[in-house]
């Protein structure tokens, strides 16, 4: 199975990976977690990315892409993914297309997890602050500029997947569970 989770930040799309990974025994790639190594190791990505990340901006295609195409060569990307976070913009979208041809990985769906605006600052807060780990850009102004980036910049992606028949929409305002089973149902009717 070869998922992408679309939906803007706190939409719940980590929550609803980690199911998918355990159900379908797939791997989750998280970009923003792996940028976020990045920057813990010092590497040179990490380093390009830290101030853009801290503002809620998005970081360059080319790095973007140049991670991704990497890790899908990794064996454990064989039996599947699921994208979390990948892509973010057109350009990106038009990357992986060309890349998953090229490695003969088609994708199977492309989850949309529709969430209301209003409840995402207080969700990203209240992640914050249960976790106890509040992530360098979870404060509300950096989490309006991340809100406002996916809807200029993500959200033609929507569009994008549903002209390839490729976008399953499923709300993303109920309990986890009712979430669960949603996507559960999209994906095998
Ligand atoms: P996330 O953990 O998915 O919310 O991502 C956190 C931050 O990492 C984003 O606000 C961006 O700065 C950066 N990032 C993650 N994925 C991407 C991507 N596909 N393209 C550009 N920037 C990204």
């Amino acid at each position: 199975m070869r998922l992408i989770l679309l939906g803007p930040p706190g939409a719940g799309k980590g929550t609803q990976a980690q199911f998918l990974m355990d159900k379908y025994n797939i791997v989750q790639l998280s970009t923003g977690d792996i940028l976020r190594q990045a920057i813990a190791n010092k590497t040179p990505t990490g380093l390009a990315a830290k101030e853009i990340m801290a503002r809620g901006d998005l970081v360059s295609d080319e790095i973007v892409n140049a991670i991704i195409s990497e890790r899908l060569d990794e064996k454990d990307c064989e039996n599947g993914f699921i994208l979390d976070g990948f892509p973010r913009t057109i350009a990106q979208a038009e990357a992986l297309g060309q890349m998953l041809a090229e490695k003969d990985m088609p994708l199977d769906a492309v989850v949309e997890l529709k969430v209301e605006a209003d409840i995402l600052v207080k969700r990203i807060l209240n992640r914050a602050k249960e976790s106890g780990q509040a992530r360098a850009d979870d404060n509300e102004d950096v989490i309006r500029n991340r809100l406002n980036v996916y809807n200029e910049i993500t959200q033609p992606l929507v569009e994008h997947y549903s002209a390839l028949g490729l976008l399953k929409t499923v709300d993303g305002m109920g309990e986890i569970e009712q979430v669960k089973s949603e996507i559960k149902l999209a994906l095998e009717g």
